[in-house]
């Protein structure tokens, strides 16, 4: 079974010079035992920076998207290659703010998938449903949907997956789903990726939830056995916060 992952994504926050001054607080505050693996997504232009500030400590280092392609005409665009020669281990894919304000879908998502594969980083998908369809009621068709058109043309071929269920209704907005809710999801997305794929993806795959995860919050989502980790946005920009979240209590998980 793979560790639980501890995911912090800074969005379009703290220059180079700031963001060096955030992981090395991290790493002093995260030395040790921590039980799980923590990876910090800052802007690509401190992913340097940033990787220099990790480079003798546990934690990984993400990006917040990418384009598909190694090289070529893609003004402003960043390669999977450019930024696994920067030490990214991780990439996040179609986050809701990447769908919703830069056009970002599905197919495009899948291609990134892809990509991120061929070129050794490992993908962690986000989706999830919008306010009104959760309130109409139509969370599940919603996600079934996004699964269908932004993960599964990748099966069987799935090594290392990580799924991020992201409610957008929950995202910066302080309004956490409740673990119960969470699960559910969790629940259906597994039995989504059993049914097309074999058991050497089902049993690396991680589906983890992010939406206004605090300190606060953390213990009851990380206690239940459904919730394989976290992707903080808002709180990871604190050390002290996203310390706390990443030293989450395990014996809630593992009750004797
Ligand atoms: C996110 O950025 O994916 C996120 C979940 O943000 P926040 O934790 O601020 O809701």
């Amino acid at each position: 079974m793979k560790p639980p992952l501890i995911v912090g994504n800074w969005k379009m926050n703290r220059t180079p010079a700031e963001a060096r001054v955030l992981a090395e607080a991290l790493v002093r505050r995260l030395g040790g035992d921590i039980p799980a693996e923590v990876v910090i997504c800052p802007p690509f232009t401190a992913l340097s920076v940033v990787a220099d500030a990790l480079q003798d400590s546990d934690l990984l280092l993400g990006a917040q998207n990418m384009h598909y392609a190694k090289s070529g005409a893609f003004t402003g665009e960043i390669s999977p290659v450019f930024l696994k020669e920067l030490g990214c281990s991780y990439v996040i894919l179609g986050h809701s703010e990447r769908r919703q304000f830069f056009g970002e879908t599905d197919d495009l998502v899948c291609r990134k998938l892809r990509a991120a594969r061929e070129f050794g980083l490992a993908p962690i998908v986000c989706l999830g449903e919008s306010a009104a369809v959760h309130d109409a009621g139509h969370t599940m068709q919603v996600i079934e949907a996004q699964f269908q058109g932004s993960i599964l043309p990748t099966f069987p071929d799935c090594p290392g997956l990580t799924i991020a269920y992201e409610p957008i209704w929950a995202i910066g907005t302080g309004r956490t789903a409740q673990p119960e809710q969470v699960a559910e999801v969790h629940r259906f997305l597994r039995e989504l990726a059993a049914r097309h794929a074999g058991p050497a993806c089902t049993d690396g795959l991680r589906i983890i939830y992010g939406g206004s995860v605090t300190p606060e919050n953390v213990d009851r989502l990380m206690a239940n056995p459904e919730i394989d980790g976290v992707l903080v946005g808002g709180a990871s920009l604190n050390p002290d916060s996203f310390a706390r979240i990443c030293r989450f209590e395990l014996a809630a998980r593992n009750p004797e």
